[in-house]
């Protein structure tokens, strides 16, 4: 039986008058990919920071890996990998560098090219962060949340503005982690990616749960009603040819 090792209940977040979190309850299973869809502005990120006790919530529980957030946050944050956005890595410093540097504030001993070898950047371990592509940007930024040895990690958005391949090359990273047993919870506007990636979802819509279940069971649920693709659909996509022609090689390596 898998364990709960987040449980968020009736949680509620205002911005002034603004309610952006309505009341939201869910678990995540440990070991799994939790995905968290829904349109911009839906709360996705107001709920994952909160969680990571990066935000204050209005009301509502949270336990995370059996500790309660508001007694106990010194806690969470120790079970947790938080990633930064990109412009939290000063970019003059080397992928060693700022692993030295992150690895100090966690108070933690990490041999760097170990962890640059998970994310499959040993190579780029003299680079500026300035000088990596998008998707090595976001691949170092996935190791950097390793670094305290996590029992989970929060991704938002990590494959926001990447091409295909390093989409994919993020997909096999994050099945990686996965594999190793950290729970991962996941942010993403691609509907393709949470399909393949997550195991269960939850949508979010102006701040309310409007479905949780696997992939799966959404999709059968919404086949059930009678809905049918308006176009018989093709065996392939734009998509799958564009991979076929170009490969599933990474660029900018
Ligand atoms: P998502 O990540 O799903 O796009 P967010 O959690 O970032 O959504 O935002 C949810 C809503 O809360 C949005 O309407 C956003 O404009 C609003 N919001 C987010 N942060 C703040 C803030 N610091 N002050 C006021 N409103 C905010
Ligand atoms: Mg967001």
């Amino acid at each position: 039986m898998a364990q709960t090792i987040i449980s968020v209940k009736n949680l509620r977040k205002k911005y002034g008058d603004f309610e952006a979190v309505k009341g939201i309850s869910f678990d995540v299973q440990e070991g799994e990919i939790f995905g968290l869809l829904g349109p911009n502005g839906a709360g996705k990120s107001t709920t994952l920071e909160i969680i990571e006790t990066l935000r204050s919530k209005t009301s509502g529980e949270v336990w995370v890996d059996g500790f309660n957030l508001d007694t106990a946050p010194n806690e969470v944050k120790k079970v947790i990998g938080v990633q930064l956005q990109a412009s939290g890595y000063y970019p003059g410093l080397t992928l060693v560098e700022l692993i030295h540097l992150f690895a100090g504030l966690y108070n933690e001993k990490v041999n760097p090219l170990q962890l640059l070898d998970t994310v499959n950047l040993r190579d780029k371990a003299k680079s500026k962060f300035k000088e990596l592509s998008g998707g090595q940007k976001q691949r170092f930024s996935i190791a950097t949340t390793l670094i305290n040895h996590p029992k989970i990690i929060f991704l938002d958005e990590p494959t926001t503005g990447l091409d295909p391949q390093a989409r994919r090359n993020l997909w096999d990273l994050i099945r990686d982690i996965r594999s190793k047993g950290t729970t991962v919870i996941i942010t993403t506007h691609y509907m393709d990616e949470a399909e393949v990636l997550c195991d269960r979802v939850a949508i979010i819509d102006s701040g309310n749960i409007i479905a949780l279940a696997t992939p799966d069971q959404l999709i059968d649920e919404l086949v059930a009603t009678g809905f049918e693709r308006p176009k018989e659909v093709k065996q392939a996509n734009l998509e799958d040819v564009f991979i076929n022609l170009t490969g599933k090689h990474l660029r900018e390596e």
